[in-house]
Order: structure tokens, then sequence, then C-alpha cells
């Protein structure tokens, strides 16, 4: 065991509720268990209906207790539990008691970080703790259970092996120096390397989606004047907060508001309709849209039906639209149809509305859900994302890994080769863990909250 005092916390939010749990690790468990409870040997796993008496013999709480044995816990240590009636004064009263029973308060992650240096997780597992805490939408509890279950781990100690092997394949080159390298050799080499770096490069573009699912998806609606933006913007949040007018041009700004959809965190905007505009006023919102178009990640193209194609409107807007996905919503349906589909530019997908409809907002939710599963949620890393640690060090292990690939289809020099192998391979390792690093250790834990 590696760390020695015994640590405490509230496991719980400080404050009132049914019941508030503490939770103690170290080697003074079975000793706390005999002095506060009378029981000397407590059964692992087995709850304990107890008094709780402080070292001047007065009762603080019944409570129920559950002892945890070495190797067989949380943190790899000996743990209690405690479960009191929540009341914060009653916390204070257990803590301050176990303060004077020689134990102390724990830091934050106090209990991942003994977790991890004790060998029941890896340290891409005990970020996916802190991940599992702080995620906002169910996609991020998803990808976070994922890694909990050492997902991630495994798919880097394949990498990891795969690396090795090669590594074996030029220390033997090295080994018998008289055996000419053929064209065949070099084949092989890049059959194994080719497949590992894609797999390395798909793990680097995987964080993109973990700060896009952290920050909230962007989606923008924009479109003409008065074709129905604010109108699909208020039933899409179920209120009344964008203005609604018969004169083209009122919504002069744009709005937001943040909403989930199928579990993924969204936040949407109603821009200013975008039309040439020598209203100065207007000339701004439809600059801002713009710009916001830049930001977003999808975009809901809003045309009305009943009106021809806004030829105009399309040259302000297809080159910011060019690399987004965007949805075209040919709203105002219940009208007599003018608008002609076919030369449309690229499209994710397009659906009829009209905002008379009942069903109006389950309509774009539905097609706006079908998007984001097919780009976020079946993506090719199968829910595996990294996060900025370890794309740092994902990223300095594909440079070693690019310049291998070079050295072999260039000068074959065996030695510089294992030496970037061996590079590539250190910084795979620093993504599971290295235990000796205690400044990346104090760094890494701060972020976690105290109790976990
Ligand atoms: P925006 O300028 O694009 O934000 O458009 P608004 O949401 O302000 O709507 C402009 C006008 O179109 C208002 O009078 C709305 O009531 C009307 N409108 C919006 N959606 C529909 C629809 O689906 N059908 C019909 N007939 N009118 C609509």
């Amino acid at each position: 065991m590696i760390e020695q005092d015994t640590i405490i916390s509230l496991a719980t939010k400080a404050g009132e509720s049914a019941i508030g749990l503490i939770r103690i690790s170290g080697n003074l468990c079975r000793k706390l268990s005999k002095d506060i409870f009378r029981v000397p040997s407590p059964t692992p796993r087995r709850s304990n209906l107890r008094n709780y008496v402080s070292v001047e013999g007065k009762l603080i709480d019944q409570v129920l207790f559950v002892f945890f044995d070495n190797g067989k816990s949380y943190t790899g240590e000996e743990i209690i539990e405690i479960a009191f009636h929540g009341n914060p004064l009653i916390a204070d009263q257990i803590l301050n008691d176990l303060l004077r029973r020689k134990c102390r308060l724990a830091l934050p992650g106090e209990y991942t970080k003994r977790a991890f240096l004790n060998g029941k997780i890896d340290l891409s597992q005990a970020e996916s703790v802190a991940q599992l805490i702080s995620a906002k939408s169910e996609v991020e509890l998803e990808i976070a259970n994922n890694h909990l279950l050492g997902n991630l781990s495994k798919t880097l100690m394949e990498i990891q092996s795969k690396v090795l092997n090669l590594q074996a394949r030029f220390e033997a080159s090295i080994d018998f120096p008289e055996d000419e390298i053929s064209d065949q050799h070099k084949d092989k080499i890049l059959e194994i390397i080719d497949p590992i770096m894609l797999t390395v490069s798909n793990l680097l573009e995987s964080e993109n989606i973990s700060r896009l699912l952290a920050n909230g998806i962007k989606i923008s609606l924009i479109g003409p004047p008065n074709v129905g933006k604010s109108s699909i913007f208020n039933k899409l949040l179920y209120d009344d907060r964008a203005l609604v007018d018969r004169e083209p041009g009122t919504t002069r700004d744009y709005l937001s508001k943040e909403i989930v959809i199928n579990g993924f965190n969204i936040e949407i905007f109603d821009t200013a309709g975008i039309r040439n505009s020598n209203n100065n006023i207007e000339a701004l919102g439809i600059q801002k849209s713009v710009d916001l178009i830049k930001d977003s990640k999808i975009i809901l193209l809003i045309l009305d039906s009943s009106l021809p194609y806004p030829t105009s409107f399309f040259e302000q807007i297809k080159d910011e639209c060019k690399d987004r996905d965007t949805i075209i919503i040919q709203n105002k349906s219940d009208l007599t149809r003018s608008l002609n589909i076919e030369d449309f530019p690229n499209y994710f997908s397009t659906i009829q509305t009209s905002t008379l409809n009942q069903d109006c907002a389950e309509v774009i939710q539905k097609e706006i859900q079908s998007l984001l599963d097919q780009k976020y949620k079946n993506n090719h890393t199968n829910d595996i994302v990294v996060n900025k640690r370890q794309h740092n060090h994902l990223y300095k292990a594909y440079k070693s890994l690019k310049e291998v690939r070079q050295l072999v289809t260039e000068t074959m020099n065996e030695e510089i080769i294992l030496q970037e192998l061996k590079l590539s391979l250190q910084e795979i390792n620093s993504i599971i863990g290295i235990k000796d690093n205690e400044d990346m250790l104090t760094e890494l834990f701060k972020n976690f909250c105290i109790g976990k």
C-alpha cells in the first residue's frame, strides 16, 4: 500500500437530505469499526445497523455502516462507508470525531488517486470517473461509462502491443545486419504500421467530439426573413421567447437557448433574417448571422415553401454553409406550394413542416436526432473519446509513428526507427498511467471533487 493515512470525507452533497454518506479509507478502518461500533471483525460488504458513539462516549446518530476489505474496495484499501441521517450537523459531528481518531480530510480526487496507485484502475479509467460525475448529457455519460469499463485502455493496449511487435522486428534486424531488407519486408512493416496510425488518428479526431459534447452542439436557424424561423424556434423551446411578427426583419439580433435532444446538449440559435438590406441595424444582424453559421455545427435552413427559390439569399450564405451539416426545412407546407427544390445545394436531409401543425417540433427534433446519431453516436471510435491530456500524448505518438513510416520507406535506419518507436510507446504509456510522475498526478486529480 503506497499511502498510509486514513482519509475521510463526505461522499454526498453537504446539506439536508434523507441520507448522507461518509467514506473512510485507510488502515485505521478495522480499529475504527471496533472503537466506534464495537464490531472488531466486521464482515466485508455487509451493512450493520449501529450507534455512532463519539470519543467522549456521546451518541451522535444511529447509522448503517459497511466495511470493505483490503484489496476489495474502490481504493484498494480498507474502507468504511457510514450512512447517517442527512443533517449537516450530524455530518460535522461525525467528521470531527473521525479527525480526533487520527483520520484526516481527503484531498480532491484522493480516493480515485489511491485506486489508481493501488492498481485498481488505470489513469484513463480514473479520468472517466471525473467525467462520469461532471457529464452534462447522456452521450457523455455513455462515453464515460465506456472508458470506465476499460474500453479506451483496451484500444491503447492493442496499439502498444502492435508497436512492441514492430520494435521486436527491428531489434531482430539489428541483431542480424547481414540480412538484406527486402521490399517485401518493408511492405510487411507498412501493413502493420498503417492500421496503427489509422486507429491513433481516429482517436485524435475524437477529441473534437469530447469538446463538442462538453460545450454543447451549436445549431442555428437561418433563412430569409418571414419564413417562420422565430415560430420554429419557439416551437422547439416550447415557449414564446422570440418575437413573431408579420413584418419581415423583426428578429434583429439572435437569441439562444440550451435544450437537450436525445441526450445531446444543444445550444440553439435563432438568427436575424438574412437578406440584402439598406437598414443598418438589420445589416449588422445579417453579418452576425453569417458569423454564427461559421460557428455552428448544424444549420437548420428554413425556407417558405409558398414562395419561389430565394436565389439572392443563397448567394449570401452558400460559402459559409458548405462545410456544415444542413437540414432544409420547407416551412408553411399548409400553403400552396411554389418552391422548386431541385436546385438546392448539398444538404443532409429536407423535411416539410408547418408551424400550424401540433407535431412541428417533433418532426424537426427527429431529424436533428438522426443527424446527431449518425455523426456522433455511431462514429468509428465506438464511443471512445479522448480528452485534452490524452490527445496531447496521442499526438506525439502519432508524430513518432509518422516519422517511423517515413524512415521505413526512405532510409530504413533501424536505430533511429527504434528510437521513434520507443518514443511513441512512452506517449501511449503516459495515457494509461505512469505512477512516478507526482506533478502530473497532482494536476490531474486536483480537478476532482472532494470525496471522490
Ligand atoms: P421569421 O422572420 O423567419 O422569424 O418568421 P416568423 O416566425 O416571425 O414568422 C413570420 C410569419 O409567418 C408570421 O406571421 C407567422 O405566424 C407566419 N408563419 C410561421 N410559420 C408558418 C407556417 O408554417 N404556416 C403559415 N401559414 N404561416 C406561418
